[in-house]
């Protein structure tokens, strides 16, 4: 299986993360998205497209002091996740 550096849905590096990692049904670590996203196998946003994601992290990365522009160029590469490709 492909291991990621970001989390699949938002793009948040796992090293950001302080679970290191969403969880699956089972208990294991999800390899694909991180703690925000994913808990317990299932989506914390699950009726989310790409485009509100895009918002809704531009927004929380202004919140932890980024500055907005590097908010919108760090979340342009959100529809290219492994969550939205097929969508
Ligand atoms: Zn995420």
């Amino acid at each position: 299986m492909k291991t990621y550096k970001n989390c699949q849905s938002c793009g948040m590096p796992f090293s950001k993360d302080p679970e290191k990692g969403g969880t699956n049904k089972d208990g294991t670590k999800s390899s694909l998205y991180c703690s925000y996203c994913y808990v317990n196998g299932a989506f914390t946003q699950p009726d989310f497209s790409a485009t509100e994601m895009k918002a809704f992290c531009i927004e929380k990365m202004k919140e932890q002091g980024f500055p907005g522009f590097l908010a919108r160029i760090f979340a342009t590469g959100i529809p290219r996740l492994e969550r939205w490709k097929n969508k």
